[in-house]
This record gives structure tokens, sequence and C-alpha cells, in this order.
């Protein structure tokens, strides 16, 4: 597997979001990628199992633990984790997949992920989402009704060591009010877009 994707220059900007479970990071996106023209969700691998309303290749590519362990041993993955005791990843594949088709990416990825991105100096744009406080993001969790009540209590365990890392990320979105937050993504991204670095092949069309 290639790993020059951490080195190649702009195509595509990959953008980070990172959010304790519950924080809105899939609502979110999904709002962007529908108001916003060239956006595509990365679709990781996991171990999880599928949940209702889910489909294979659109939210995860839903594999074994085998499955899973074969590839990191052959390398196959940008980065992945260990995400409340089941494994979760990017593979190099579908990024490039989808950025060779001129798309840019969002990585719905936790901390561990976002990370180790930082650690390969992947350029990426890193937002983090935080929820309005910890007891609407329990009852998110709990409204959402995919998640039995222990795993709801793991996860809302982990939500405040999770928080603690807001500081790591470029921006950051409040989820209080979708309307408002789902403005806030969509501006960061056209923003990143318009960034010089970003802006080259674009100018280069102009008539100037
Ligand atoms: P994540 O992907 O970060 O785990 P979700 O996007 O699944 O979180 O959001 C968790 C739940 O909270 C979902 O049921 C979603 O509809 C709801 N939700 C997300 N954002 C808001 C918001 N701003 N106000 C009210 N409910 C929200
Ligand atoms: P869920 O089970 O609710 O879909 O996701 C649980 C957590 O796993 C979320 O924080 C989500 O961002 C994270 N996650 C999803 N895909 C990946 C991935 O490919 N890599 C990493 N590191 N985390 C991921």
């Amino acid at each position: 597997m290639t790993n020059n994707f951490t080195r190649r220059s702009r195509k595509g900007i990959l953008f980070v979001i990172s959010a304790p479970s519950g924080g809105g990071k899939s609502t979110l996106v999904k709002r962007v990628i529908g108001s916003l023209p060239n956006m595509q969700l990365s679709v990781s691998h996991t171990t999880r199992s599928i949940r209702q309303g889910e489909e294979e290749g659109r939210d995860y590519y839903f594999v074994s633990k085998d499955t899973f362990k074969g590839m990191i041993e052959r390398g196959e993955f940008l980065e992945w984790a260990d995400v409340f005791g089941n494994y979760y990843g990017t593979s190099y594949k579908s990024i490039e997949t989808a950025t060779a088709a001129g798309k840019d990416l969002i990585l719905d990825i936790d901390i561990q992920g976002a990370d180790q991105l930082r650690k390969k100096g992947c350029e990426c744009s890193y937002i983090f989402v935080l929820p309005p406080s910890i007891s609407l993001l329990m009852a998110r969790l709990e409204a959402r009704g995919t998640n039995s009540q222990d795993d709801i209590k793991t996860r809302i365990g982990k939500a405040r060591e999770e928080i603690s890392h807001y500081k790591d990320y470029d921006y950051i979105v409040v989820n209080d009010r979708l309307e408002e937050a789902a403005g806030s993504l969509e501006s960061i991204i056209v923003a990143e877009r318009a960034r010089l670095k970003n802006m080259t092949e674009e100018i280069r069309g102009l008539d100037l």
C-alpha cells in the first residue's frame, strides 16, 4: 500500500471531524454533504455490528475482527483505533478513491485516529464538535435509541476525556442548535477551500 497520501500536494482537502459519541458528527456531516458540492464521507471499516438504518458500504464496511487484523498486518490502514472495544479504521484505498475523483473528504474519526494523522504529518483540517453539556449529550444518545444503557454509560464515561482533547483541533463547532452548528461547519469548509494553497488550480483556470 502506498503512503504518498500524507505527502501529496493539495487535491482533495481532508476534513477530520471528532466529537464524543452522540456529539452530532454524523448528523452534521450528512447535512454538509447534502448542502455543499464535491464533498464525500470517508467510509471506515469497523468490527462493530450494523445498526438499524445503516447500510454496508455507505455508513461503514462491516468486517470481522480477523479480517480487520489481516488488514492491519498488510498495512492497509492510514489510521485505526480500538474504540469502545471495537476496531475502526480508515483504509488508504477508501481515501484514494474519493480524492482521485477530486472530492473533498470528511473523516469522522475519534481522537486517537486524529492523533495518528497529526503524527503522520497529514495536512488535514481538524474540527472538533462540542456538545453544549454532558447531560444533553446523554439525552441525545438515549433519544437516538441505537445504544444499550450499558453502552451509553461507557460512551458518557469516555466523553469527558475525549472532550479534553478539543484544544488539539483547528476549529470548534458547538452543536447546540442544529441549524447554527451545520452553518458553522459549512463556513469552516468554505473558508478552508478558499485558502490560497487550495485555490491554485482554480486560479490557473481563470482568464487573467
Ligand atoms: P455522533 O455521530 O457524533 O455519535 P449523532 O449525529 O448520531 O452523533 O447524534 C446523536 C443524536 O443526537 C442523534 O439522534 C441526532 O439526531 C441528535 N442530534 C444531533 N445534533 C442535535 C442537535 N443540535 N439538537 C438535537 N438533537 C441533535
Ligand atoms: P459509532 O460506533 O458511534 O459509529 O462510532 C464510534 C466512534 O468511532 C466515533 O467516535 C467515531 O468517530 C469513531 N470512528 C468511526 N470510524 C473511525 C475510523 O475509521 N477511525 C477511528 N479512529 N475512529 C473512527
